[in-house]
């Protein structure tokens, strides 16, 4: 069943169950009221009965007359206490004497009640009064010189019956009424709230069956949680398309990247099928030996990405960064050609990591300011602490880079420019790798760098 039913008929069982609840409870007391009421009014009729009777002279033997002419001057505002009834009953249920609103009927003669009243108790009960009426009786004992009589004081329960019928009817037409108003509302209600959730199943829908990453939500209404939601949502699907976008990218250049060699060696390969002299020959050879070289370095660097990529792996060393940056700085210095490498500020510093991982780090940015430093530059390696830091720098007053490119430098294959590269162009993966390697370490690369004056590129690794 989905949910938007779900939630209308739970808000509707609720909206019944509080009527019905709170209808039996007024009904309930109401009618306790009312009858409280009649029970007050037959007490207040039946001590006036008691209390004429004894006040007035009762002769012995008695006089049934003179009780019946005594009662008839009873006191009884029939506006304050009307529709009551009395009835004196001797102890063989013979009426001696009753009210003249009576008429010609009795009250009926209930046996219980009537023995209860016999045996000197007060009592008030409802008694069946015939076709369907009842009459709320009160009972109790009149002792008259020698006799005992008993007193019946009666008020009928009609109008209280007819009132809770139309009330009962009233509450069940009401509850009914609600009933259909909270369905109809409960409905309209989820249906508007749960329309966003639909419109992000619809786009989520979309975008499976047409792989297009470019559709989102688009949802402007409030920021609560379906808003959260929908915003969730488009974030993830701007996240997946940029990893999409970038896998793409990453595929189509690492093939580019692999083709132009293949190219090249292909066509060395057509030439030494030719009877080439010998120069020409050792010049092709060459030139396949160059590619075959380019082809295992984006291959090895690939590897390594992608062993990178998978997860931290075997990162509890002790990695003595002082020594790693003194090995690279004797390394660079044997390769550096007319620029030169110099110690700027090296302390002693150890953090837990994998030595080969940074070491390799360190050679790919060493590697980069000398081939991006004309010949004699300066490149400079640091090493310091700074709070809960370790920081690596490398400086050179190498060409620098324009600072367009700095947001995509650590890209996969981004290059700024082949040409200006002095010792040919590298496979575009060593930044990557240097970003992966310090991330690896729960740390990041920072850059800053000028055309025309150098760049210093800075390592952050936690201590
Ligand atoms: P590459 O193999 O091309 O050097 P990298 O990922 O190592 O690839 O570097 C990406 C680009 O960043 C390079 O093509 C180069 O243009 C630029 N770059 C990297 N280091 C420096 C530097 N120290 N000075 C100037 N440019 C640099």
């Amino acid at each position: 069943m989905p949910i938007r039913w779900r939630l209308t008929l739970w808000f509707s069982l609720i909206v019944c169950a509080i009527l019905v609840l709170s209808g039996i409870f007024i009904h309930t007391l109401l009618k306790n009221d009312l009858r409280s009421e009649v029970d007050d009014d037959l007490k207040i009729y039946s001590a006036k009965v008691h209390g004429t009777l004894h006040h007035e002279e009762v002769p012995d033997p008695l006089d049934y007359d003179v009780i019946h002419s005594n009662l008839a001057e009873l006191p009884i505002n029939e506006f304050a206490l009307p529709g009551i009834y009395f009835q004196v009953i001797d102890q063989n249920g013979n009426v001696v004497t009753k009210s003249d609103n009576l008429g010609k009927q009795e009250l009926p003669l209930d046996t219980a009640l009537i023995e209860r009243g016999f045996a000197g108790q007060v009592d008030i009960a409802t008694v069946s009064a015939g076709e369907g009426a009842d009459l709320r009786m009160m009972v109790s004992p009149l002792f008259i010189q020698d006799e005992t009589l008993l007193l019946e004081v009666a008020q009928s329960l009609q109008h209280i019956n007819d009132t809770m019928g139309q009330l009962q009817w009233i509450l069940v037409i009401s509850v009914i009424v609600a009933l259909g108003v909270a369905l109809v509302s409960g409905a309209v209600l989820a249906r508007r709230a749960l329309a966003p959730v639909e419109r992000i199943t619809a786009t989520a829908e979309t975008i499976e069956k047409s792989s297009d990453l470019g559709r989102r939500v688009g949802y402007t209404g409030p920021k609560d949680e379906i808003g959260h939601l929908a915003a969730t949502f488009d974030h993830m699907i701007d996240h997946i398309d940029r990893v999409f976008k970038s896998q793409k990218d990453f595929v189509a250049d690492a093939s580019h990247d692999l083709r132009s060699p293949l190219t090249v060696f292909q066509g060395n390969l057509d030439l030494l099928k030719r009877n080439l002299n010998a120069e020409d020959r050792q010049e092709s050879l060459d030139a396949m030996g160059r590619e075959i070289e380019k082809m295992s370095a984006i291959v090895n660097d690939l590897l390594l990405l992608a062993e990178i990529e998978s997860g931290p792996v075997n990162q509890d060393q002790a990695v003595n960064l002082k020594e790693i940056l003194l090995e690279g700085l004797r390394q660079a210095q044997r390769s550096a050609g007319k620029n030169s490498v110099i110690e700027g500020t090296i302390e002693e510093i150890s953090i837990k990591g994998n030595p080969h991982r940074i070491s390799q780090l360190l050679a790919n940015l060493i590697d980069n300011a000398i081939r991006y430093t004309p010949e004699e530059g300066t490149i400079t390696l640091s090493l310091l602490r700074d709070g809960d830091w370790a920081r690596l720098e490398i400086m050179d007053n190498g060409i620098g880079i324009p600072p367009e490119h700095l947001p995509h430098l650590f890209d996969r294959f981004y290059r700024v420019d082949r040409a200006r590269s002095r010792a040919g162009s590298g496979t575009g993966l060593g930044l990557a790798i240097v970003k992966g390697i310090a991330e690896q370490h729960g740390g990041k690369v920072t850059l800053i760098s000028e055309p025309g004056k150098g760049s210093t590129f800075t390592v952050w690794l936690k201590l």
